[in-house]
Formats: C-alpha cells, structure tokens, sequence
C-alpha cells in the first residue's frame, strides 16, 4: 500500500495569546508535537482525540491551510509543507475539504449550482449547470436541488452538497472535519454511507476527524489516535480497537456504546 501522504517530525505551535506578557512576544503553545506517519492511498484514514488534542490543526496541514514550524509533508512524494501560495496552486485542487458547518462554509446568497460550479471553473474542470447536477446526482440529490439555496437545505443536504463540491473537482484527498457532528443519527448514518461509497467508486483518500470512535470503526480502514499533539495509537481500525496500545485508546474505547448499536444503522439507506 502506498502513502498518499509521508509525514515526518511535524511540529506546529501558535501563540498562547492568553499568557503574552506586557511586553515581549506571547510564549508557544505547541500543538503539535513532531510526530511521523504514513496516510495510504485509497484508503480512510480517521484521526480522533479529545477536543483540543490538535486535529483540526493536523487536517489543515494536510490540505496546507497551515504551515507547519517543521518537518516534513511529503504529498505523492513531493515536499509540500513549506511551499509558498504560487507553489501550491497546482496542487489546490487535489486536496480538498469539506467542514463541520456547512451553513457557514456554503454562501447563503447562491444557488446550489453556482456553489458546486464555482470552484469547477477556476479549476477549469467545466462548472455548466449541467455538471454541477452531475455532482448533485453523485450525492443521491435531484436536479430541482441546484435552483435552492442552502437555507433551503436540511443539514443533511447541506452536507451533501459540501460533499458534491469537493467531489466535483475531482480531487485526490479529502479532509473532512467532524462533517457529521451535527446531524442526527440516522443523517449521519446516510451522509457516512455515501463518503463511503464515493471514496471507494473514485479511489479517494480520506482523512475523517471525529470525537466519535463507533463512527470511526464503520467508517475507516485506519485510525490515528491524537493526544496533546501526539500520536498515541496508530494502525488498521480492527487492530487499534482490539488491541489499543495506549490508556487514552482505552479509556475513548470505553466511552463508547458499542453493545447498544444497532448493527445495521450504518448500512441503512
Ligand atoms: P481539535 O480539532 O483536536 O479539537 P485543534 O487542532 O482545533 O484541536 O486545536 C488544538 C490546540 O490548538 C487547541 O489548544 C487550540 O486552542 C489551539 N489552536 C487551534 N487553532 C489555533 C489558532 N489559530 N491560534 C491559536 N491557537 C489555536
Ligand atoms: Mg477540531
């Protein structure tokens, strides 16, 4: 299997803004810690940890909405952690995102179509009308859908058409960020089922941040468990929840109820 992504010694601080003295520069809070791994291709791949444990800010290198202080992102083999926005721009399109809330992250003052066609065009893979209904078909909505605005749109569709956006332009990983975290269960199940199924039909790699480990286990073929900015457990999902090497594995594993799930919830229509 190879790794869509070789991370080494990723190291990442911020300002601790809240302990900057009156003067001289605020002290670091380092967030993440110099850790190493491999992300496969084609595969998903979660990322959990408490709140906090850096996640988010993990994701956002991926995708390198963030430089890290050091270390190493190496993309398909390319060292991409410390290139500049010129740089990058070729590589925009492969990695995408989609966020936790899609009602801030859709524009509320366009269509559904033009919100899927915009990114289409600057990328130059076309952006019609009629592709952006091709992608609304490939998240299971209809072509009435393109003429509503988000607000129109449950949460559940509003996630869909984050999903049908950054599917779109067809793109070689995505990061999604607790996607689900708002939606009731049997939404989550659905919009899971359908990353899912688009993951495997395109050849995706997915990065998946949740708090949410019974998530996680239906979901993805890996799993990376964070702690204050480290690497904790790392490994396939049936490896890392039969055998979790570390205590924070442990005790997220515990917190969940997996005897009470429903053992069809996920694969439901
Ligand atoms: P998670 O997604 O696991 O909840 P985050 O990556 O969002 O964690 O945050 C990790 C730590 O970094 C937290 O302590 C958070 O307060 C801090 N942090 C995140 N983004 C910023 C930022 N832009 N500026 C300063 N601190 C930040
Ligand atoms: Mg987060």
């Amino acid at each position: 299997m190879s790794a869509l992504f070789s991370v080494r010694d990723l190291c990442l601080s911020f300002p601790d803004r809240a302990h900057k003295p009156l003067f001289g520069a605020a002290p670091r809070n380092e967030v993440l810690k110099g850790f190493s791994l491999d992300i496969p291709e084609g595969q998903i791949t979660g990322i959990v940890g408490e709140s906090g444990s850096g996640k988010s800010t993990f994701g956002r290198v991926l995708v390198r909405l963030l430089e890290p202080d050091s270390g190493q992102v190496l993309f398909d083999g390319q060292e991409i952690g410390h290139l500049g926005e010129a740089a990058l721009r070729p590589l925009r399109r492969d990695l995408q995102m989609i966020f936790q809330d899609p009602m801030s992250s859709l524009n509320p003052r366009h269509r559904v179509w033009r919100i899927i066609s915009q990114p289409m065009k600057r990328y130059g893979r076309g952006g019609t009308k009629s592709d952006a209904i091709a992608a609304l078909d490939k998240v299971g909505l209809p072509p009435a859908f393109a003429e509503r605005y988000p607000h129109e749109l449950s949460g559940g569709q509003r996630q869909r058409v984050g999903i049908a956006r950054a599917i779109a332009l067809e793109p070689r990983f995505i990061l999604a960020d607790e996607i689900v975290s708002g939606l009731d269960v049997s939404s989550q199940a659905q919009v899971l089922s359908l990353l899912k199924d688009l993951a495997r039909d395109m050849g995706l790699t997915v990065a998946f941040i949740s708090h949410d480990l019974s998530v996680i286990r239906h979901l993805c073929d890996n799993v990376i468990v964070l702690n204050h900015g480290e690497i904790v457990d790392h490994g396939p999902v049936a490896e890392v929840f039969e055998r979790p090497s570390s205590e924070i594995t442990k005790t997220l594993l515990s917190a969940i109820p997996l005897p009470e799930l429903d053992a069809g919830w996920f694969d439901e229509p």
